[in-house]
Parts: C-alpha cells; sequence; structure tokens
C-alpha cells in the first residue's frame, strides 16, 4: 500500500445563485482535487479548499507533496502529514509560523489519504478512526439571496423541508440585518434561528446589534467581531449580550480552540476539516472542546460533496457534535460526488459505509469543472 502518484487539480463550479455574505458576492468556488493513486491501482480522493491565498499559491504548497510522499506507505498517515509541515515550514505536524496556511492547503492530501487506506482495506474512514456514535449528521438550513424578500422566502422554505436550525448571513447594513432578521423569523416560526455577521462588526456596534436583534430569539450568533480581536473581544460580547456566541474564524488549531474554550468566551466552536488541517485535526479540536462542555459545529468552506462525506466520516464519532453543521455543496450548480445522495431528509445525511470517505465521483462532472477553471485561467471569479 504504498503511494505510486499524486495528482492535483483544479476545479472551478458555479454556484447556483450569487452567494451573498459580508464579505461581498461570489459567482462560483475554486477547490483543488488531490488523488492519491496506491501501488495495487487503488485512488484516494480529497479536496483543497484554497480560500486563505490564490489557488496558485496553495498549489505550489500542494506540489511539495509530492517529493515528500511518493514511495511511502499509506498507513503512516501521521507521519506523512508530519513531514509535509516539516519539509514546508520546519515544523513538527502543525506549523509555528503558518499552521492556518499549512492546514488549508494539505488538509486535501491528508482526506485522500484516508480515502485510500478505507478503500484498501475495505472499511468506511470513521471505523479505521474507532467507529460511530451517530448514525446521522443533523444540519442546518443554510439560507441563500440578495434581497429580504428572497432571503425570507427561501428561510420559509428550509423550515418546510424539515430544518430545525436555520442559519442567516449578516454582517450588511444594520437597517439590511434588522429587516433580514425580522422577515425570516416570520418566515420560519419557532425554528432555531442562527446568524453570522462573518466578522464585520466592531465590538461596540456587535454589542448595540445583538442586543437589538436579541427580541428575534436568536439562538446563536457566530464570528460577529473579527477574529484578529481574538478572545478578549468575544469574551467582552459573551459578558455583554444575552445570546450565545460562537467562535468560527478565531479558532482553527487546537492550541486557539483551548485559549477560546478555557477563556469561557465562546458558547460553540465553528470548525471544519479545512481550518484543522483534516480529520485528526478536526478530532483533536473536538477533544479540546469536549473537555469544556462545549460543541463543535462543522464548519462550511468552498466544498463538494467530498469535504460534506469527510465531514461526516469525522464527526460521526465526535460525542460533542452540534446538530446545525454546516455543509456547501448543495450551492453548486454541479457537484462532483455522484453517490450517495448527499441532500439532507429532515435536516439529517446518513454516515456512509462504503469503504474509505464513502462516495463516488462523477467523473464527467471533475472534467467539467477542471474545464471550467482553466477557462477562466485561474482568476477568481467573484
Ligand atoms: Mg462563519
Amino acid at each position: 500500500m504504498k503511494i505510486k502518484d499524486i495528482r492535483f487539480t483544479p476545479l472551478f463550479s458555479k454556484f447556483k445563485t450569487p452567494y451573498v455574505w459580508a464579505m461581498g458576492k461570489n459567482l462560483g468556488q475554486t477547490t483543488i482535487l488531490v488523488e492519491i493513486e496506491t501501488d495495487a491501482g487503488v485512488v484516494g480522493y480529497g479536496e483543497t479548499a484554497p480560500t486563505m491565498t490564490s489557488p496558485e499559491a496553495i498549489q505550489t504548497l500542494l506540489l511539495t507533496a509530492k517529493t515528500v510522499l511518493l514511495g511511502q506507505p499509506i498507513t503512516q498517515i501521521i507521519n506523512l502529514m508530519k513531514q509535509l509541515f516539516t519539509q514546508n515550514f520546519g515544523h513538527h505536524y502543525a506549523s509555528q509560523s503558518h499552521p492556518r496556511i499549512g492546514n488549508i492547503a494539505f488538509a486535501g492530501v491528508e482526506l485522500a489519504l484516508w480515502d485510500a487506506l478505507g478503500k484498501s482495506v475495505g472499511l468506511p474512514v470513521h471505523a479505521l478512526l474507532g467507529g460511530k456514535i451517530h448514525d446521522t449528521v443533523s444540519f442546518m438550513g443554510f439560507v441563500q439571496g440578495d434581497s429580504t424578500e428572497e432571503v425570507a422566502a427561501h428561510a420559509g422554505q428550509l423550515a418546510q423541508d424539515g430544518f430545525e436550525v436555520i442559519y442567516l448571513k449578516a454582517g450588511y447594513t444594520n437597517d439590511k440585518d434588522m429587516a433580514n432578521v425580522e422577515a425570516v423569523r416570520k418566515a420560519i416560526g419557532n425554528r432555531r434561528l442562527r446568524i453570522d455577521p462573518n466578522e464585520a462588526w466592531d465590538l461596540m456596534e456587535a454589542q448595540v446589534m445583538i442586543n437589538k436583534l436579541a427580541k428575534y430569539d436568536l439562538e446563536m450568533v457566530e464570528q460577529p467581531v473579527s477574529a484578529i480581536a481574538g478572545v478578549p473581544a468575544l469574551k467582552a460580547l459573551k459578558q455583554s449580550c444575552s445570546v450565545p456566541i460562537a467562535a468560527d474564524q478565531s479558532v482553527f488549531t487546537p492550541e486557539e480552540a483551548h485559549a477560546m474554550c478555557s477563556s469561557g468566551a465562546a458558547s460553540l466552536l465553528t470548525v471544519g476539516l479545512h481550518e484543522t488541517g483534516g480529520i485528526l485535526g478536526f478530532r483533536r479540536v473536538a477533544a479540546i472542546a469536549q473537555v469544556f462542555d462545549i460543541n463543535v459545529c462543522i464548519h462550511g468552506v468552498w466544498e463538494t460533496g467530498i469535504t460534506t462525506c469527510a465531514s461526516i466520516q469525522a464527526a460521526s464519532g465526535v460525542p460533542n457534535l452540534d446538530d446545525g453543521n454546516q455543509i456547501m455543496w448543495q450551492l453548486l450548480q454541479e457537484d462532483i460526488v455522484e453517490s450517495p445522495d448527499l441532500a439532507p431528509n429532515v435536516g439529517k445525511i446518513p454516515v456512509m459505509s462504503a469503504p474509505g470517505l464513502g462516495f463516488t465521483l462523477n467523473e464527467d462532472a471533475v472534467g467539467r469543472a477542471a474545464e471550467a477553471y482553466d477557462k477562466k485561467n485561474g482568476l477568481e471569479v467573484t
């Protein structure tokens, strides 16, 4: 079970409708498909979400994986990832100087290694990790749209579809945020409502806005202030607002998770495989949060069904898993995963039992997404 070849293919996938959030509007997403082929002919798939810098910069980092990994056994995932970080950043496993960029870049390699290992031994990845304690994973209804009318209509539809948790982007103008939350609350009845201003507010603005919006019975506000403001800003918010606060962009690493949880600054961690560098990193962060009786909520970034399946494999064995988890594949005009059907049923997706990460790729869809990336010449379309 040695690594014979590693391939990286940038993909561009258009969204069904423009993705509107506090950072602007995106027409599509770029992901990098990672394929690891063993000497037995098994191919494992993963994907990297190049969100923190250009896809080209991330791909340059990824290409170093070839010299590190070729010829090595896929049974040594921890050691292989450690070697990747050591070669690129001169530090073991996680880089002291660039932990976030390293995690973002190499998460796709880790996922592909797990997929290849699971397929090689005929077991789903959750079984390799010690088994699952959840048979399904629950997701929130992710509201899309630009105008207040659009978000209210979509939120109402999601509530009808059975999602218990409805999640709305915020951080636009204060008037628009107030109008959106009021309209969505009306559309979803007594469903649970969470909002995410994506770091758009300063501390005082966040205190004012959250206290004003509290009358709409918000269950949680996710990362309302800059991640750079760190633990103190979230802690100040938590002390001055009645609505629970979640940390998202503030937490990528186990060290950041420990600082956040031990300070009492957040009631929930929203964190995914890409921020934590893969399945093992996600499990480490989740274990730290569990010590403080804090749940982790799967975070979505640019992703296809590959990340969705990998997230479910990782989360299925996490006791302190939230029930308003995030997925993003459903926003795409065309996903590259052919099976299983990843559409949540009443908000839930069953844990995959097929070997590896548990999916089959649609090779034609991969070809179309690769062609779409080449056509736009690597430029991000936003
Ligand atoms: Mg967020």
